[in-house]
C-alpha cells in the first residue's frame, strides 16, 4: 500500500484525513440563510439539509464526529447540483465550491453505493469522459432512433417505470443525423486576414459528437476574427465529469492528458465553448496541486483557458456582422451556471449577441437558477432535474423571445427535452452559431423559429 493510500484509508465512519472539507472554510458560514432561496435543490426539496447551509452544518458535524458519513447523510450531498449559485449569493464569501468538492471526493472514497447506483455510475464514468467510446455508440444510437424503437420505448413509458435513470439518458439524447458522423476539423486553421492571435481549441466530449456544428461555428468565428486555431487531435475529455463527481484519480489522469495534448503548441489562449468544461479546465491547478511533475504545468495551462465569449469580448470582434433576420430578432440568453456562477461570465455573451444588428435581448425570470442539467445530475437525480427543467423552459418561453441562446451542451439538451415534453418548438442555438451566421450572412427565417 502506498503512503498516499495509507493516508486516505478510512477506518471510521467519518471523513478520511486526506483533504476533508476545511474547517476554516466551514467556520466562515454565519448561517444567515440568504443562500437558501437561490438554491435549486432547496427550492425543489424544501428541506434545510438539502440547502447550502444545511450541507455546511452536515460537513461540520461529520468533521467533528457528531454525524456519520453514511447513506442518510450523503444523500444530501448527492442532491446538490454543484451549480454554485450559493457562492454568488453568499454575503460572507463562503467558498462552498471548495467545500462540496472536497466532500464529493470523500464520499466517493468512503461511502459504498447501492448496486444499481454503482452500476449506473460505472457506466457513466467509463463512457462519457471518453469521446472515442462515445463515438462507437453513434451508429447503434442512430439505428435506435431511425428504426422507430426509440419512439416505441418513449411511447410505452415502460423504461421510465423500470429503469428511470436509463430513461433519463434516453430523454436527453439529441436527434442524430448523418452529419453527426462528420468530424473533420483540421489540426490548424489559418486566421482570415491579419493574424492577431494563435489559439488552441478544446472540442469537448458531448460537444464534439452531438453538437459538432457548434465547434465548426466556433472555429469559423475565431478565424474570421483574426485567430489561427490549433486543434490537437490527441485531446480527450476535460475531466469535468469525474472531477464534479469526486473521481479523484480519473480526473487527474484525464487532466494530465489534456495538458500533454497542448504541450508545445505555443498558443496565446486555450479556448472552450462549453461552460462546464471551461470551469474545470480553469481548475487544473487545483486538481493537480499534489503532483510535483504537473502542478506548474497545470497552473500555466489553466491561466490560458478562456471561454470563447470571454475571449472574444476581451479582444473585440473585427469581422463584419450582418442581421440574422429582415426584422428585429428577440433572443433570450440562457445563463449556464458554470459560466455565470463558476466563471462570473454573464456580460460578455450578451455584449456579443447585442452586436449582431437587429438583435434584442430579453431576460427570463430566475435566470440565475439552474436548469437541472448540472453535468450528469439529470441522469442521477432525474426527478429533481425534471422539475427544474420544466420551470426553466416555462420561464424562457414566457419571455416571448424568438430564439434561445445557450452556451452549454448539457443545458441545451435539458432545455430541448423539456421543450419537447411541453409540446413547444423554439430554435435553440449556441451564441457562436449565431455569430457565425451573422458573419457569413446566413439568414434565419423568423416564422420558422417558434412553433407552438
Ligand atoms: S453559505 Fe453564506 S449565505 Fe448561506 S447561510 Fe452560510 S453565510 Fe449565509
Ligand atoms: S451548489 Fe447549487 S444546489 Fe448546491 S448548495 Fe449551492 S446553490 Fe444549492
Amino acid at each position: 500500500m502506498s503512503n498516499q493510500e495509507q493516508l486516505i484509508t478510512n477506518n471510521s465512519n467519518g471523513f478520511d484525513p486526506h483533504k476533508p472539507p476545511q474547517q476554516s472554510l466551514i467556520d466562515t458560514c454565519v448561517h444567515c440563510g440568504f443562500c437558501l432561496s437561490t438554491c435549486p435543490s432547496y427550492r425543489v426539496i424544501g428541506k434545510e439539509m438539502d440547502s447550502p447551509r444545511g450541507r455546511i452544518y452536515l460537513m461540520d458535524a461529520i468533521n467533528r464526529g457528531e454525524a456519520p458519513l453514511a447513506e442518510a447523510t450523503t444523500q444530501h450531498f448527492d442532491s446538490c447540483l454543484g451549480c454554485l449559485a450559493c457562492v454568488t449569493t453568499c454575503p460572507s464569501g463562503v467558498q462552498y465550491d471548495k467545500l462540496i468538492s472536497s466532500t464529493r471526493h470523500q464520499v466517493e472514497r468512503n461511502q459504498p453505493r447501492s448496486l444499481p447506483d454503482s452500476l449506473l455510475r460505472t457506466l457513466i464514468f467509463n463512457l462519457f469522459p471518453y469521446p472515442e467510446r462515445l463515438r462507437f455508440l453513434l451508429a447503434p444510437l442512430y439505428l435506435y432512433q431511425k428504426s422507430g424503437i426509440q419512439k416505441l420505448v418513449r411511447g410505452t413509458g415502460l423504461l421510465k417505470q423500470v429503469l428511470p435513470n436509463l430513461a433519463a439518458m434516453d430523454s436527453v439524447l439529441p436527434e442524430l443525423t448523418l452529419n453527426s458522423f462528420r468530424h473533420n476539423l483540421p489540426d490548424v486553421i489559418p486566421a482570415q486576414g491579419k493574424k492577431r492571435y494563435r489559439v488552441g481549441m478544446i472540442l469537448g466530449c458531448v460537444q464534439r459528437l452531438f453538437f459538432s456544428p457548434v465547434n465548426e461555428a466556433t472555429a469559423r468565428v475565431l478565424t474570421a476574427n483574426g485567430c489561427e486555431v490549433v486543434i490537437p487531435k490527441t485531446q480527450g475529455c476535460c475531466a469535468a465529469l469525474p472531477e464534479h463527481q469526486g473521481q479523484t484519480k480519473q480526473a487527474q489522469t484525464i487532466a494530465r492528458q489534456m495538458i500533454d495534448s497542448f504541450a508545445g503548441t505555443d498558443v496565446d489562449a486555450i479556448i472552450i465553448n462549453a461552460a462546464g468544461c471551461g470551469h474545470t479546465l480553469k481548475e487544473y491547478g487545483h486538481i493537480l496541486e499534489d503532483d510535483p511533475e504537473y502542478q506548474d504545468k497545470a497552473k500555466e495551462f489553466a491561466a490560458k483557458v478562456k471561454d470563447v465569449q470571454e475571449f472574444l469580448a476581451a479582444v473585440g470582434l473585427t469581422a463584419q456582422l450582418s442581421p440574422l433576420t429582415d426584422e428585429e430578432l428577440t433572443i433570450v440568453y440562457q445563463d449556464a451556471c458554470h459560466l455565470l456562477h463558476g466563471q462570473k461570465i454573464s456580460v460578455q455573451p450578451r455584449q456579443l449577441l447585442r452586436q449582431i444588428p437587429g438583435v434584442k435581448l430579453r431576460e427570463a425570470i430566475d435566470a440565475a437558477l439552474c436548469c437541472g442539467s448540472a453535468g450528469v445530475y439529470n441522469l442521477l437525480q432525474p426527478k429533481i432535474a425534471d422539475e427544474l427543467g420544466q420551470q426553466k423552459v416555462e420561464n424562457l418561453l414566457n419571455t416571448g423571445a424568438d430564439l434561445i441562446a445557450s452556451s452549454n451542451p448539457g443545458c441545451s439538451l435539458q432545455i430541448k427535452k423539456h421543450l419537447r415534453s411541453q409540446g413547444k418548438e423554439i430554435t435553440l442555438m449556441h451564441p457562436m452559431e449565431l455569430l457565425d451566421y451573422s458573419i457569413r450572412g446566413v439568414e434565419l427565417v423568423k416564422h420558422n423559429l417558434v412553433n407552438d
